[in-house]
């Protein structure tokens, strides 16, 4: 299985079918799509002006896409390695972190749905990578009522997600599915509330 880099080499290869190329760009997106899959692409092509079905893009626009996509890559990488030195330290201090934190780095790790977008065609417009340093900045610091990314208020509870953790808070501004351990627990019992609220609201 390719990794990464040898995609990403496949998608600046000039010589390279845009097919090809343009192919190999999605493929990068099953190693590191912090929206998700579907939800990432969606944001690569809307901010590059490539069109989703164009079996034959624009190569310059392909690699500014590809670019975004690796500066991403590049943050999520360093704090993915900063996390595992530092918890290798707490754990020889004997410090566990909340159960949610943990739950929340397994089904990230690599980078894969950091801030899944449960709807493709809602997600933050901002860079890749500096939506990841908000994210980044929000768990390294005490819990907020907001969304890291957008600042938005709005969270509501969904219980239909179509993938881990099945259910969670998702920010109504931006549309990611919020970590857990980035909101107080005032803010988790609002988005509850707000749940019910709508249930309430649609019967
Ligand atoms: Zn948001």
């Amino acid at each position: 299985m390719a990794g990464f880099r040898s995609l990403a080499r496949q998608v600046r290869d000039p010589r390279g079918d845009l097919a090809l190329r343009r192919y190999s760009l999605r493929k990068c997106l099953e190693r590191f799509a912090p929206y998700g899959h579907r939800a990432t692409w969606d944001h690569l092509c809307a901010r590059h002006g490539l069109e989703p079905e164009d079996r034959a893009p624009d190569p310059a626009r392909l690699v500014r896409a590809l670019e975004e996509l690796e500066a991403a890559r590049a943050v999520w990488l360093a704090y993915e390695s900063g996390f595992a030195e530092r918890r290798r330290r707490e754990k020889h201090d004997g410090l566990r972190r909340p159960g949610s934190f943990d739950d929340w780095h397994r089904r990230t790790w690599g980078g894969n749905g950091i801030a899944h977008c449960d709807d493709p065609d809602v997600h933050p417009s901002a860079p890749l990578a500096e939506v990841l340093g908000r994210l980044i900045a929000a768990l390294g610091a005490e819990p907020g009522a907001v969304c890291p990314v957008c600042t938005e208020a709005g969270i509501v509870w969904r219980q239909d997600l179509d993938r881990e953790p099945w259910s969670g808070p998702v920010c109504t501004g931006c549309g990611i599915v919020v970590p857990r351990p980035v909101l107080t627990a005032g803010a988790l019992a609002e988005a509850r509330r707000a749940r019910t609220r709508d249930l309430a609201s649609a019967a």
